[in-house]
């Protein structure tokens, strides 16, 4: 193994998806398996699809790209750019859409190699990103997209919890479920699809407080890490720690734990505050800042802790550890999602896949 290396544990990521995409399947809801947080790793998407789902969801095209051959439907999660319409309807069966510009454009070019692209309009139930806003023109959107040869109306969806931080409720779920009827009743057409938002919306299941005709979830988090975020509950049987984070350590010294001398400002512009507790023993790995992010990754070994990070050094205080450590050693850190992300994009660092019985191999990524 070359390291930094992040480890993707498949049988966990597996057992997640399979606890989760069940417990969906209880209340008639579709998990859409979103992938993003993996830069395209073929070797998760499979993993995902051999846990029960039917639609990969990838906020970026090329990730979709690389999941071509997989035989599943696959979902841009991300509102396409007017400038990849064309990749859109080839790599994406559905896409999340709001601008009927773009869903023309759509159109225009799925007719062009003969397909029928599905569209998911988006509707802003109030989080305040991506969407229509729910009292504004949904109705005239609509009736725009109908006009239109390449594209289906498949569904309509909400996101929630992302930028406003607005926590999903029976209330403005149950906005979505109302737009759905009127629309079917107004057009005189069946909308197969609600999609209610992401991991946060399971708290709804959680509370049985799910509106009845929500039948699609695009989840990323609960697969990945089995935690509904908004509620900070962990789905019972799942694993937080699927992935995991090896870094090498390249330096053991006893120091001071408070620095000597005038304090300016820090690598990132901080002006950093230390207390002084006495001398400590700090180990420094060679990963940083521009890899992973400290504030979202914790030791395995409980002993540890981390102390910060520039750009391409972790410092640790391993006082508790005694001798445990020496130079050439590795520490391992479990991920939370943010850690995860970074770390999965980085090119610095090597992506392994582990499986009971199996040794590790390198990753299949996307671009
Ligand atoms: C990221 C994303 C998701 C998945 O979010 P999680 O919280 O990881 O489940 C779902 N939908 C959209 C539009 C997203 O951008």
């Amino acid at each position: 193994m070359k390291y930094p290396a992040i480890e993707i544990n498949l049988s966990k990521i597996r057992r997640n998806t399979e606890i989760v995409v069940n417990i969906c399947k209880n209340y008639g809801i579709d998990v859409v398996g979103v992938t993003k947080v993996s830069n395209g790793s073929v070797d998760l998407a499979k993993a995902y699809i051999e846990g029960g789902v039917r639609i990969l969801g990838d906020s970026r095209i090329e990730n979709l790209k690389a999941y071509e051959s997989l035989p599943v439907r696959k979902m841009l999660i991300r509102i396409p750019m007017l400038s990849e319409a064309e990749d859109v309807v080839r790599y994406a069966d559905i896409s999340l859409n709001s601008e009927i510009e773009v869903i023309r454009a759509l159109s225009r070019e799925a007719e062009k190699i003969g397909k029928v692209h599905e569209i998911i309009l988006m509707i802003d139930v109030g989080d305040l990103r991506e969407g229509i806003y729910y009292e504004n023109e949904v109705f005239e959107t609509v009736e725009e997209i109908l006009k239109l040869k390449g594209v289906k109306l498949t569904g309509i969806g909400t996101n929630l919890t992302c930028f406003g931080a607005i926590i999903p409720s029976r209330e403005n779920l149950g906005r979505l479920v109302d737009i759905k009827d009127k629309i079917e009743r107004k057009f005189n057409i069946s909308i197969e699809v609600i999609s209610g938002g992401n991991s946060s919306s399971l708290c709804l299941i959680q509370k049985d407080e799910m509106p009845k005709g929500i039948n699609q979830l695009r989840i990323g988090t609960a697969l990945i890490l089995g935690l509904i975020e908004v509620t900070w509950t962990r789905i019972a049987g799942t694993y937080i720690d699927a992935f995991k984070l090896i870094a090498e350590i390249v330096e053991i010294k006893r120091k001071p734990s408070k620095p000597i001398g005038e304090v300016a400002m820090d690598a990132f512009r901080n002006v950093p505050v230390f207390e002084d507790e006495g001398e400590m023993i700090r180990a420094i790995c060679a990963i940083g800042k521009q890899d992973c992010d400290p504030n979202f990754m914790e030791p395995v070994d409980k002993r540890i802790r981390i102390l910060g990070s520039s750009s391409d050094h972790l410092i640790l205080d391993i006082t508790k550890c005694k001798d445990d450590y020496k130079v050439g050693d590795t520490i391992s850190f479990v991920l939370d999602y943010v850690a995860i992300l970074r770390c999965m994009t980085s090119n610095h660092i090597n992506k392994y896949a582990v499986e009971k019985g199996k040794v590790a191999y390198a990753v299949e990524e996307g671009k």
